[in-house]
């Protein structure tokens, strides 16, 4: 789960991180307002899941509050990325001596967290990889023991000459490796930390995603998700408990089985045709969720054939089978379905499903060479 930056500055201040005071603004008024308690000149950022903000328009100073004003108009409703802005962060501006990149992920590699900093911030990390890969180092934390102090260290002494930057950059990445591990971070990211004319070290950005799976522990953090920003189709899925991802193809896809539905977007492609998402409906064979299922892809319009892939285990065929024909019932579908059961009940499910009409294979290669051949006619 993505959270903007306000939510994710919260999360650095409470860990110690040094990150400059700020407000949430919804409207231009109260972006005004607040920039008129902050004094002085100010930023207005737009909150949105997606860093480059500041190239797309979206990052802007202010010397007055009726230019704080201005900004907030023109950024609140502006589309960066496909999303659009519905709140914008105030915050004081301040000076940039240099700026330098600091995070820490959960690298699968090594199946660990692993920092990565360099002395070049402010820009895009994934250009500085490939540019001048020499300055980004990296560091592996060994989850048994968390950030070790000479680790920490190290750190802090590649990205800064000076000891004193060094005492306070040791602090800072100590710092967010707590923030990341006690809110199940899959990415903590700051960028820029910056150094002030003063030599203060300072987040003026924060980028965080946490562990899904661990959101039922953390009831604080569980309160950032934000639903405006998220795909409504997303929203739906989680709450009829299915796994589901949106993807660019016009098959729409459905299956039991987060590795079954990993075949099946594979033998997609292998024919041809691209999977419109990945939809896992779990061990279950409720029909709700059958009918969320449907729901949610036939709301797609790019979908063009619906593919149904289920291995019938605990699930059973003819549960599924029922579940399809209810949906079908209940919801008005027009995108042509082909479905392909194996398994426990297979019979009594072929029969159910002839008998309604459904095309009904067992060759998982048949019906998804059936799937992207519906939909490239359509
Ligand atoms: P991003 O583009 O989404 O990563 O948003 P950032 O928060 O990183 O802002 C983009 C850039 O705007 C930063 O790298 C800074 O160079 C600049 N910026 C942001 N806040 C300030 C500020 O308070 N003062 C100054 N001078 N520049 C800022
Ligand atoms: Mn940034």
């Amino acid at each position: 789960m993505d959270i903007h930056e306000y939510q994710a500055k919260e999360l650095f201040t409470q860990a110690g991180i040094p990150v400059p005071p700020g407000e949430v603004a919804r409207t231009p008024d109260e972006a005004e307002s607040i920039a008129r308690k902050l004094g002085g000149k100010v930023v207005v950022k737009a909150q949105v899941h997606t860093g480059g903000r500041g190239k797309a328009g979206g990052v802007k100073l202010a010397d007055s509050p009726e230019e704080a004003r201005a900004h907030a108009s023109a950024i609140l409703g502006m589309e960066i990325k496909g999303l659009e802005v519905a709140r914008v962060l105030v915050t004081p501006a301040v000076d940039i001596e240099s700026e330098a990149y600091v995070a820490v992920l959960v690298d699968r590699e090594s199946q660990a967290p692993m920092f990565m900093v360099s002395p070049e911030g402010g820009v895009d990390i994934e250009q500085v990889a490939e540019e001048t890969p020499d300055a980004i180092r990296k560091q592996r934390v060994d989850p048994r023991y968390g950030l070790l102090p000479h680790q920490a260290y190290q750190l802090a002494e590649f990205l800064y000459e000076d000891p004193k930057l060094q005492k306070q950059a040791t602090a800072i990445v100590t710092q967010l490796f707590d923030a990341f591990s006690r809110n199940a971070c899959s990415l903590a990211e700051i960028n820029p930390l910056i150094v002030t004319p003063a030599g203060e070290m300072k987040a003026i950005d924060a980028k965080v995603s946490i562990d899904e799976n661990a959101l039922f522990r953390l009831p604080a953090v569980r309160e950032y998700r934000d639903l405006d920003a998220e795909p409504e189709s997303e929203t739906q899925a989680r709450e009829a408990d299915l796994s589901y991802v949106k993807l660019d193809g016009n098959v729409g896809c459905c299956v039991n089985g987060a590795g079954l539905a990993m075949a099946t977007m594979d033998l997609v492609k292998y024919y041809g045709g691209e999977p419109a998402n990945f939809l896992d409906i779990g061990g279950s064979s409720n029909p709700d969720k059958v009918v969320a299922a449907l729901r949610i892809i036939t709301e797609d319009p790019s979908v063009k054939a619906i593919l149904f892939n289920i291995f019938g285990g605990i699930t059973r065929c003819d549960d599924v089978a029922n579940g399809i024909v209810e949906a079908t019932r209940r919801i008005d579908i027009e995108t042509p379905i082909v479905i392909r059961l194996t398994g426990t009940n297979e019979e009594e499910a072929l029969a159910i499903l002839s008998e309604a009409g459904f095309s009904a294979y067992t060759s998982m290669d048949d019906v998804v060479e059936k799937a992207v051949q519906l939909a490239a006619q359509a």
